[in-house]
């Protein structure tokens, strides 16, 4: 996992579709080409020929770029790659028995010890 620097306010995150610490924008939430640029201000390269320097020094650049107002420019056709590249994302959904995987790794300890507590209270 890389950081990514945020659209919005510049600041430095974890990756790119995380919810900003600083301004609270989520990528997640909002469209596809908010998306595409938080991919593109990330050091999460997908592919090589989109991003020149997949390197956390590109991302600080980006960041201070976007806090002194300057903001980053992304060639149209870079972005497009990036959009059809968050599009199919979008498309491939977690599979089922990875979200089974998370419940019972996640979910399940808990219950279990709330039931216990039950139990011995
Ligand atoms: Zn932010």
């Amino acid at each position: 996992m890389g950081i990514a620097a945020c659209f919005n306010c510049g600041h430095i995150k974890r990756g790119p579709f995380h919810k900003c610490p600083e301004c609270g924008k989520d990528p997640k939430m909002l469209d596809v080409h908010t998306k595409a640029v938080s991919l593109y201000l990330s050091s999460d390269a997908f592919d090589p020929e989109l991003v020149e320097e997949p390197d956390p020094a590109r991302v600080r650049r980006f960041s201070e770029q976007i806090r002194v107002g300057k903001g980053v420019e992304i060639d149209p056709e870079t972005l497009a790659k990036l959009m059809k590249i968050v599009i199919e994302i979008e498309q491939h959904p977690v599979p089922w028995w990875k979200v089974l995987v998370f419940l019972i790794v996640c979910i399940l300890p808990a219950v279990v010890t709330l039931f216990v507590w039950l139990i011995l209270w």
